[in-house]
């Protein structure tokens, strides 16, 4: 995966909630298309951070997620990335992050609120994390 984009009503939606929730974590699932080397974002949903300790950690609910399959499904759509929040720290896979990304391989969008900067990321074969280039469209 090199790249993903989405509309940058998307981007404000995420970037809005990261605020809202800090200084917990926020998530939320990435709904899209992946083709060749890219994904397209069609469509987010917003979770609730159930974790323990959400102030550094994130984890989305079993049945939010299986419901963001089933609605990922019915429109032909997949999950194509998996977004959250760092309130106080970079926009990079922590240890913990990078532990999730290897159960699951799709785009790992993080944004930072501290720095204001949102990133991507991909475990590729060999378990390196890669930035992946992110752009925002207008639809
Ligand atoms: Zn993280």
């Amino acid at each position: 995966m090199k790249s993903i984009s989405m509309p940058q009503v998307y981007y404000d939606a995420l970037v809005e909630l990261a605020e809202q929730c800090a200084p917990e974590e926020s998530c939320a699932l990435l709904v899209g298309k992946q083709e060749g080397g890219g994904a397209t974002v069609t469509d987010i949903i917003l979770a609730k951070n159930v974790d323990k300790n959400p102030k550094v950690q994130f984890s989305i609910a079993a049945d939010e997620l299986i419901s963001g399959y089933k609605i990922a499904q019915s429109t032909g759509d997949d999950i194509v990335g998996i977004f959250h929040s760092h309130p106080d720290s970079e926009a990079r896979p922590s240890h913990t992050d990078l532990k999730y990304m290897a159960a699951n391989p799709v785009v790992w969008a993080i944004h930072s609120v501290r720095d204001g900067k949102m990133r991507a990321f991909w475990l590729d074969e060999s378990g390196e994390s890669r930035e992946v280039a992110m752009s925002f469209g207008s639809c």
